[in-house]
């Protein structure tokens, strides 16, 4: 008899998941049955403030739609039904219908993916019946956000709440579509995910592009005019918008798994072995922005809610659950934006998680340029270097720069996840030719002098 899979969670994670155990297991040997609450399956939540700038459409940033994953994988796609129950006991779900006035669907599983993503935090003050105010989670987000930028009358001023890699892509977003706008961050940097002196470089990009920077801001609340947000109040001044976007981080979606039972870490996430079993429950899976995972710098359980994560999570699941072997072995924490040209990566530990980790640690800062020096339109690139006192190991590395900086976080990447250290990496056969690098790349400059640094301490 054919056994079932229950996906809860049609994006990344929970498609990436039945998509490979059909890979492996045909529709006689397994039934697959995924419950989506939205309109859209495995669609890119990181594209969409690039939808929003008008840099590609929305229909771009989906992957695979339900007919697809209908027609290509047998995966029976059950669209805007919402799952409200996971029963353990009797092994069924219960879903609600949201097209057909919630009526009540049951499906018993042999196996479960839970894979329902994350939660916006909004804090207290959005919440409101006026109109302009809007996260950016989903593809359904977006297209309420769209329809506000295009009404009538037309918003002139946004507010972007949240200086993280979200809020910082949506300012920019908003300034390519012509509007004023303002970004206010409670802490001391936009750019929350590198350290301040990092983080002093975005600022000043920010300006540069026209963006009001407001750090150390404390929000209060919101102003609104005949139903719709005319303001936001801070504790010092009420600064206008007429659309305010908030990018104030995520939690784990993980009510539905509390009250079954699942077992919930320290930072929130469902607790999964590397197998992404969830811990102590048989037959139960879970995977992405919903989860917590190993931090393998730090040995500790992480919240860190990134597509890269979700995909890989929801395949590893996948391949176990058709008969594979497949682990995911955790995450150093990298990550890389842009705001307009210019570029941050991270990878590992800022300097204050190193200290909470109990690193005794050096930094080291180093300004060079993205190409050879002389070559035309070479540009300021800043890498930062953070490795442990005694053994030299990178712990953490931060980029800030212009066109090809970014993405040389994943040599540091790689080099950090292997233990490398400064000194091993200082002699790295890196590519040079004059348009991609200085002769001395700029990451083998920063771990020469880590090197020098951690000689003379
Ligand atoms: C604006 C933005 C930009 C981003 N940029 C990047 C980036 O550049 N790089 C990167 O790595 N990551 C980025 N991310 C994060 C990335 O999009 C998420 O990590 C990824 O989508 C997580 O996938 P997931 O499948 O775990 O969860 P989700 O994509 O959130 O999918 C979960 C799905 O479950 C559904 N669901 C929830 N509860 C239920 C229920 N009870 N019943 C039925 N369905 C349910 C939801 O409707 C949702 O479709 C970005 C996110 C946003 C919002």
């Amino acid at each position: 008899m054919a056994g079932r899979l229950v996906v809860i969670g049609g994006d990344a994670a929970g498609m990436s998941a039945a998509s490979q155990a059909r890979r492996r297991r045909d529709r006689d040997d397994l039934e697959i049955i995924a419950f989506e609450r939205g309109h859209f399956t495995s669609y890119s939540a990181c594209g969409i403030p690039y939808w929003i700038s008008g840099l590609v459409d929305y229909r771009e940033l989906i992957t695979r739609d339900p007919e697809t994953h209908r027609r290509e994988h047998q995966i029976d796609v059950r669209l805007r039904h919402e799952v409200v129950k996971i029963d353990l006991e009797r092994r069924e779900v219960v879903a609600r219908d949201l097209e057909n006035g919630g009526r009540e669907v049951r499906e018993g599983f042999d196996d479960l993916v839970y894979a329902a993503g994350a939660v916006p935090t909004m804090p207290g003050w959005a919440r409101t019946d006026a109109g302009g105010v809007f996260g950016v989670q989903t593809l359904d987000d977006g297209k309420a956000l769209r329809h506000w930028l295009d009404g009538d009358p037309k918003p002139k001023r946004a507010v972007v709440v949240g200086g993280g890699y979200i809020g910082v892509e949506m300012a920019e977003a908003m300034i390519e579509r012509g509007l004023a706008v303002t970004l206010v961050e409670r802490g001391e940097q936009p750019m929350s995910t590198v350290d301040p002196d990092m983080g002093r470089m975005v600022r000043d990009a920010l300006n540069g592009l026209g963006i009001d920077v407001r750090t150390r801001v404390t929000i209060t609340g919101l102003t609104t005019e005949g139903g719709r947000v005319s303001g936001v109040r801070t504790s010092e001044v009420t600064i206008p918008a007429d659309v305010v976007v908030l990018g104030t981080g995520v939690r784990p979606n993980v009510r539905l798994a509390a009250e079954a039972g699942l077992p919930i870490g320290p930072t929130g996430g469902i607790r999964t072995d590397l197998r992404m079993r969830v811990i102590g429950v048989p037959g139960v899976w879970a995977a992405g922005d919903c989860v917590e995972t190993l931090h393998k710098t730090t040995g500790q359980p992480v919240y860190i809610p990134l597509g890269t994560h979700a995909n890989k999570q929801g395949r590893v699941a996948g391949i176990n659950i058709g008969g594979g072997y497949a682990t995911f072995p955790g995450v150093i924490g990298t990550a890389v934006t842009r705001v307009c040209d210019l570029e941050v990566a991270r990878t590992g530990l800022l300097e204050p998680e190193a200290r909470i980790a109990g690193f005794e640690f050096i930094t080291v800062t180093v300004e060079s340029t993205n190409t050879a020096g002389y070559f035309p339109d070479a540009a300021k690139m800043t890498v930062k270097l953070i490795a442990e006192k005694g053994t030299g190991r990178l712990l953490g590395a931060q980029i800030v720069g212009r066109s090809q900086s970014a993405k040389r976080i994943d040599t540091l990447a790689v080099a950090l996840w292997n233990k490398m250290t400064v000194d091993e990496m200082s002699m790295l056969d890196l590519g040079y030719a004059p348009p991609y690098s200085p002769v001395w790349d700029p990451v083998l400059v920063a771990a020469r002098k880590a090197v020098d640094i951690l000689h003379s301490t």
